[in-house]
C-alpha cells in the first residue's frame, strides 16, 4: 500500500477545510428542481455548476438537447499531455419532477440530510467538483486531460439514445478511464465499487394465429391460435434460457385475443376476445439483462430460435431494442478498483470490494464501457434513492471526495 505523499496530504487537508462549503453547494443545487422532464430546471443546475468548473481552468459548454425535450449536458474539458486521460461522469437531473411534493434540502441531524437527488446524484456531482477544486489548489491539474460530463437526462434519457448519448460517447473516445459518481454502497466493514453493470435491452413478441370457431382449434387449417403460441414461446424461454449467471429476461406485459392495441411507451393496451373464438393476435413486451454483449447476442439468437418453431398455423416474431450496453467486469476495471481500494485504505477507510453486478441496474457509464476502463459508484452514500425519503450520509461526501481526488491525482500521473 502506497502511503500518501506530501502533495496528497495537502489535497486531503484542503478537502477537510472545504467540507462544509461542499455541503452548502450541495444544498444550493438540491434546492433547484431538475426533474428530467423539467429541462429549464436542469439548465439552472448547469448554470450554477458552470462557473465553478470555469474557475478551475476548464472550458465549459452546455450541449443543448431541446430537440429531444431534455435539459442540456454540461461538458467541462481541459487538455494536457500528462498521465491517463479521464472522463468523470455525473448527472444534473433527478426523478423528482416539478409536481413532486419533495423539493428541498433539509438537514436532519449532524450527519444526515434529506432532499430530492441529494444522493442520486447531486452529491456525486459535488464530489467531482470539490475533488477537482482541491487538486487545483494543489497545482495538480496542470497539464492533465480531464473531461467532466454531467448529463441532463440520466434518469430518463432522450431518444434516440445515439443522439442523447453522443457527447458522452465522444468524450469517452478521447479518454482512457471513466469514473462514475453514482451513489456508493457499503457492506458490514467495507465499501463497494462497481466494476460491472448489466445491459438492458427491451423486446417485443408479436404473435399471429388463425381465427376460427373454438370448436375447430387444433384441426387442420386452424391450428393452435396466437395465445397458445405465445404461451409456448414464453414457456420455452423459461425452461431453456433460465439459470445462466447474470442473465435475466422478464416478460412484463401480455395481451391476446381477437383484437388488441398496445402502446409500448405507456406500457398499456386493451384486448378483446371471446371464449369461443381461436385467438388471432398476442403481444408480449419484456426486457433482457446481461453481463456482456456476447451474452446478449447469444441470448437473442436462442430466443429467435425458440420463436421460429411455430405451432401449426401460427406466426411469431421478436424484435429487440437496445437500451444500455453492458459494462463487463474486465481486468482493467478490476485493476482500477484495486487502485481505489489501496487509496481508501491509505486514507484509513476500509477496503473497497467489487459490487455484485446482478444487484445493480444500468447507468450512464454503461454507454462508455465499450471504449474505456471504468469504475462507478464513487459517489457518497445514502438511502431511499428515487423515493421522497432520499437521504445522504454526510460524512461519506468528504470520504468519497477524498478518495476521488487521490484516484484522479494518481491516474493523471501514470503513463
Ligand atoms: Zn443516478
Amino acid at each position: 500500500m502506497q502511503p500518501l505523499s506530501t502533495v496528497e496530504q495537502q489535497i486531503v487537508a484542503q478537502l477537510d477545510e472545504q467540507s462544509e462549503a461542499a455541503i452548502a453547494m450541495l444544498e444550493r443545487t438540491v434546492n433547484i428542481n431538475s426533474g428530467t422532464m423539467n429541462p429549464a430546471g436542469v439548465r439552472r443546475v448547469a448554470d450554477v455548476m458552470r462557473p465553478e468548473f470555469e474557475a478551475l481552468g476548464f472550458r465549459v459548454r452546455l450541449a443543448d438537447q431541446s430537440e429531444l425535450d431534455r435539459g442540456p449536458h454540461l461538458i467541462a474539458e481541459r487538455e494536457g499531455t500528462q498521465g491517463r486521460r479521464l472522463l468523470l461522469i455525473g448527472h444534473l437531473d433527478t426523478v423528482f419532477e416539478e409536481d413532486s411534493p419533495f423539493q428541498s434540502f433539509e438537514r436532519l441531524d449532524e450527519r444526515t440530510a434529506r432532499g430530492p437527488g441529494i444522493n442520486d446524484m447531486k452529491g456525486g456531482n459535488i464530489a467531482i467538483l470539490y475533488a477537482l477544486r482541491a487538486l487545483h489548489a494543489a497545482g495538480a491539474l496542470e497539464n492533465t486531460t480531464i473531461t467532466v460530463v454531467l448529463t441532463g437526462d440520466e434518469e430518463n434519457p432522450g431518444r434516440p439514445l445515439d443522439i442523447s448519448r453522443r457527447d458522452l460517447i465522444e468524450a469517452a473516445r478521447r479518454s482512457d478511464v471513466a469514473l462514475g459518481f453514482e451513489t456508493g454502497s457499503s457492506g458490514t466493514d467495507h465499501d463497494f465499487g462497481v466494476v460491472a453493470r448489466r445491459s438492458s435491452t427491451s423486446w417485443r413478441l408479436t404473435v399471429g394465429g388463425t381465427a376460427a370457431h373454438s370448436s375447430g382449434i387444433f384441426r387442420e387449417g386452424v391450428g393452435s391460435g396466437a395465445i397458445y403460441e405465445a404461451a409456448r414461446i414464453l414457456t420455452a424461454f423459461h425452461e431453456e434460457l433460465r439459470g445462466e449467471e447474470y442473465l435475466t429476461f422478464n416478460p412484463g406485459v401480455i395481451l391476446g385475443g381477437t383484437e388488441l392495441s398496445f402502446d409500448a411507451a405507456e406500457g398499456r393496451g386493451t384486448a378483446f376476445g371471446k371464449t369461443n373464438v381461436v385467438a388471432e393476435r398476442a403481444v408480449v413486451a419484456g426486457d433482457i439483462r446481461t453481463i456482456s454483449d456476447e451474452q446478449l447476442e447469444r441470448t437473442r439468437d436462442r430466443m429467435r430460435g425458440i420463436v421460429a418453431r411455430h405451432l401449426p398455423h401460427t406466426s411469431a416474431e421478436i424484435a429487440f431494442t437496445d437500451g444500455y450496453p453492458a459494462m463487463a467486469p474486465t481486468e482493467e476495471n478490476h485493476a482500477l478498483l484495486r487502485q481505489y481500494d489501496a487509496i481508501s485504505r491509505a486514507l484509513g477507510y476500509g477496503a473497497v470490494l467489487p459490487f455484485d453486478p446482478g444487484g445493480r441496474g444500468a447507468a450512464d457509464i454503461s454507454f462508455v464501457a465499450p471504449y474505456v476502463a471504468g469504475l462507478d459508484g464513487l459517489g457518497p452514500q445514502g438511502s431511499g434513492a428515487h423515493t421522497v425519503r432520499e437521504t445522504i450520509d454526510l460524512p461519506t461526501l468528504n470520504r468519497a471526495t477524498r478518495r476521488a481526488a487521490l484516484l484522479i491525482y494518481r491516474l493523471t500521473r501514470e503513463s
